[in-house]
């Protein structure tokens, strides 16, 4: 794409209300030799190279974004900086036992303070509020699938400090959402304006001399090199960093699925409105039904809310008119309207969408060859604003060389199988996406969970 800046202003209401310039900065102009060279100004990208030069501030490392830093998933996100995952915890143990399973979500949990510690350290004003998450039951089956989810960490020891129940009283007291019947509540997660962290961290990046190449992109990554149209970077390590677009990549196209998620903006609230919605310390939200709902209240007192259901696009095609499509636009719209009511008139100032990165076994991986020199990080699905922060501690150790609780977590060297080919790829990802929306309308219409969701949804993880 050929965008300037206030074009750039345009992907989100993140990237139209984050303060400095967009104006793309200059380009690789020629060939140039690094000791990490990275393929993405995305989190993963940028945290990798935050914390190699925390390591060592002697390393050259270089980044190659094709167009701005933060103009992907990581500046347009929903702003959940959350400590999920997306491997449940029967399957991390199934894959890697017990323990392994429960250092990974703890680690996660420690990801979001460490994310709000660095932002704190670096002057970096992301709108930081750790309110926490709740997640709202409206339905009986929505009832059912809370109490399991509890029930499922108790049997790995998180307690209620980590997750808890909330009685319907409880619920309704944080938010005035229609139909309230109880929920879950965990306080480990911040409300942030992904943007800013994104922007500000590339400005934090380029201040201790990190180059960051924008509008430069890499056509082909090789072990020891990355390939451009405008010349070549060479390095020991080459880490992809890419996610949602890793698709485009040579060699890459059955690694992750791009799935889109779409996301709405209101204007601020009049006070009277957002007495009414609650939400007060800010705390993340959605209901627990099937198809991915997810929102924030802003610094500012608007909603920031999306959610997925967008068609998935043969082929892993990605462009831009993918990242608005009315009917989804106004499908949210309506779902929030129907949690909150007293949002019946609201304005709706900002629609957007990316693409989020799905692995064949929805497990997110970070890993390093060292026979090749090559790296990675991705296949966070929705859950990668703060997965980021431990995929590049994790990288950083990895290409230094640092033998740490970090590297021994179990999506460290995992290898997801790979997706399937066209046609199958588009009818398998298309027909989950579907029965799940079926599944939540039938459910919204009985009360009752439906056991073909809960079986597409097995299938896909499997
Ligand atoms: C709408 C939406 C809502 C989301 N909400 C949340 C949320 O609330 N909480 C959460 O935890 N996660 C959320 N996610 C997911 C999260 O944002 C991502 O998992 C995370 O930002 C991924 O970061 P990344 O750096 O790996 O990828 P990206 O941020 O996508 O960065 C990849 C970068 O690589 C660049 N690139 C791609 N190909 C090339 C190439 N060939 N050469 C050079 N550069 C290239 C791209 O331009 C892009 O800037 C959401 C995602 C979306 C799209």
């Amino acid at each position: 794409m050929n965008l300037n800046g206030d074009e750039y202003r345009r992907l989100s209401f993140w990237h139209d209300s984050v303060p400095g310039s967009l104006e793309p900065a200059a380009a690789l102009d020629g060939d140039t030799e690094a000791d990490v060279a990275i393929v993405g100004a995305g989190l993963t990208g940028m945290w990798t190279a935050y914390y190699l030069t925390m390591a060592n501030p002697e390393l050259r490392v270089v980044l190659c974004e094709r167009e701005i830093a933060g103009f992907g998933a990581s500046g347009r996100n929903g702003g959940w900086c959350s400590a999920l995952f997306p491997a449940s915890l029967p399957k991390l143990e199934r894959m890697a036992g017990r323990e392994s399973a429960i250092a990974m979500y703890r680690a996660m949990q420690q990801t979001v303070d460490e994310v709000g510690k660095v932002a704190a350290d670096e002057d970096i004003d992301c709108h930081w509020a750790k309110g926490g998450t709740v997640q709202f039951a409206r339905s009986p089956a929505q009832l059912e699938r809370a109490t399991e989810e509890v029930h499922e960490a108790r049997l790995y020891g998180f307690d209620d400090s980590d997750l808890r129940l909330l009685s319907a009283a409880e619920a309704q007291e944080i938010s005035g959402m229609s139909n309230v019947l109880g929920g879950v509540f965990t306080p480990h997660c911040a409300a942030i304006h992904p943007a800013r962290l994104a922007r500000g961290l590339a400005e934090v990046l380029r201040a201790k001399g990190v180059l960051i190449y924008e509008k430069t992109e890499v056509q082909r990554i090789k072990p020891g090199q990355l390939l451009t149209a405008t010349g070549i970077v060479r390095a020991r390590h080459v880490i992809r960093a890419t996610e949602g677009y890793t698709a485009q990549l040579a060699g890459h196209q059955r690694t992750v699925v791009p799935v889109y998620s779409l996301v709405v903006a209101t204007a601020p609230l009049p006070d009277a409105v957002l007495e009414q919605v609650g939400l007060a310390t800010r705390p993340t939200f959605n209901d627990l039904r099937h198809m991915i709902i997810y929102g924030q209240r802003t610094a500012d007192g608007r909603l920031v809310f999306g959610g997925r259901g967008a068609p998935y696009h043969y082929g892993s095609t990605i462009q831009p008119s993918h990242d608005r499509v009315p009917a989804v636009f106004a499908a949210l719209r309506k779902t929030l309207t129907e949690l909150f009511p007293a949002l019946q008139d609201v304005v709706i100032t900002h629609t957007w969408g990316g693409p989020i990165g799905i692995a064949r076994d929805w497990c997110a991986s970070v890993g390093l060859d060292r026979r090749t020199g090559i790296g990675w990080a991705g296949g966070y699905v929705g859950d990668g604003l703060s997965t980021t922060n431990l995929a590049g501690r994790t990288l950083a150790h990895l290409i230094t060389g640092t033998d740490s609780e970090l590297t021994r977590l179990p999506w460290v060297g995992h290898q997801s199988p790979r997706w399937a080919p066209e046609p199958f790829r588009w009818l398998g990802v298309n027909t989950g996406l579907r029965v799940m929306t079926w599944a939540d309308r039938s459910e919204a219409r009985t009360g009752r969970s439906s056991r073909a969701a809960a079986a597409v949804s097995s299938f896909l993880r499997s």
